[in-house]
């Protein structure tokens, strides 16, 4: 009997790793590049329509790799125009990707695990149980349908002045630890951020951690993007609580690591993220030691209101204790804006992200029709 092995699809691969994957077809390395745009600057389906190939080459590519990447299995639509969509890998698994638009720009924020290991006490992907790393193609693909979605490929690579775009700017602040998956990370920011792949400027790329120390200093080094420090606390004993890595690498590790961080000059600032919990972290005490806290950094604060989700232990601030804390940290020299919450109706907001991993009913599957046929419509016009 003939065992149909699936094809490897080359969606995820930087230029050398797709050069070493192609080699055994022979392709010239001009070919190679050719692929590579193929892929990254116009988002190509099939091999098919790589025209400037040979159909010999052609036929040979799609022989032995294909081009698949996660597909929709759910899309929502926001009153506030955020869009969350459910993305469906190859072997079944289900990862949330969030649209933000903006007035001045437009963030796609993505997940880098499906479900977390992390299990801080604020978040609602931390309940999930499934977890595995995404592959650098599942990461990359999350850019990749969005571009789809908005009609965002060209012909051309496009410069780094992309403002004009839907998709301007990548937060890596979906579900999972992106620093607990470095190598994948890696790859897809590579292509990400390739001036031949899908060009995306550096400095439009924020990566979110909870603290992986050692991964910091290599994620300034090797990857070169925005960071973004899940802070939420000021003393070991209640981060302790709150983040849970924090036991293994405390208050202390994390700021000496930040303050090496090479991107963190005054133009580049690390965000600390701050999550506001009423009666837990909330007190002007805790907004001064914050203060106190990111002395010597370049820095800026983003507090977010608490985006509660079934069974949340907590609840959020008040925006009366949300405006005092600002006004401490402005008088202390940063600007903390608050961010606002996007998506909560459809919890696609900070922490609300869970996949399930199961098949869902014939009523979810006609919502998810009606959805996406808003979705479809909405960005017809
Ligand atoms: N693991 C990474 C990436 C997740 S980013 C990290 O921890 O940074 C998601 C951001 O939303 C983090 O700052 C996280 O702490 C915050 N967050 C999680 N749950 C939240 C909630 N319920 N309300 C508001 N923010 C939350």
């Amino acid at each position: 009997m003939r065992v149909l092995t699936p094809r490897p699809s080359l969606v995820g691969l930087p230029k050398p790793a797709l050069a070493e994957a192609l080699r055994e077809t022979g392709l010239s390395s001009y070919r190679v590049s050719q692929v590579y745009r193929w892929l990254y600057v116009r988002g190509a389906r099939d091999f098919d329509g790589m025209t400037d190939l040979s159909r010999r080459d052609r036929a040979t590519l799609a022989e032995r790799f294909s081009l698949a990447r996660p597909c929709v299995s759910n899309a929502r639509l926001s009153a506030d125009g955020a869009r969350k969509w459910l993305l469906r890998l190859a072997d079944g698994g289900e990862v949330e990707t969030v649209y933000i638009p903006e007035t001045d720009r437009g963030t796609l924020c993505i997940s880098s695990q499906i479900g977390c290991t992390l299990t801080c006490r604020f978040c609602h992907t931390g309940t999930q149980r499934l977890v595995r790393n995404l592959d650098a193609g599942e990461i990359l693909g999350q850019i990749m349908h969005a571009r789809d979605v908005f009609g965002e490929w060209s012909g051309r690579a496009v410069p780094l002045a992309d403002r004009g775009r839907h998709v301007s700017n990548i937060v890596l602040m979906g579900m999972g630890e992106p620093l607990y998956n470095f190598d994948n990370v890696k790859a897809a920011m590579a292509v990400a951020t390739d001036g031949d792949g899908l060009a995306i400027s550096k400095r439009r790329i924020t990566l979110s951690t909870a603290g992986v120390v050692p991964m910091m200093d290599r994620c300034g080094e090797e990857i070169g993007v925005n960071l973004a420090v899940s802070l939420h606390a000021v003393t070991d004993e209640l981060r302790d609580e709150l983040v849970p890595l924090n036991r293994k690498y405390p208050l202390k590790e994390l700021m000496a690591a930040c303050r090496r961080y090479p991107t963190a000059s005054n133009v580049r600032r690390i965000t600390f993220e701050y999550v506001m919990l009423a009666g837990v972290n909330d007190s002007p005490g805790e907004a001064r030691a914050l203060a106190r806290l990111l002395a010597g950094i370049p820095a800026k604060v983003n507090l977010i209101p608490f985006n509660p989700w079934p069974g949340s232990p907590y609840t959020c601030s008040t925006p009366e204790v949300i405006e005092r804390f600002v006004d401490i940290l402005a008088a202390a020299g940063y600007t903390s804006p608050v961010r606002t919450p996007r998506g909560r109706d459809i919890l696609a907001a900070c922490g609300q992200l869970r996949s399930e991993s199961r098949r869902p009913n014939a009523r979810e599957r006609r919502e998810a029709e009606q959805t996406r046929d808003k979705a479809v419509l909405e960005d017809a016009r």
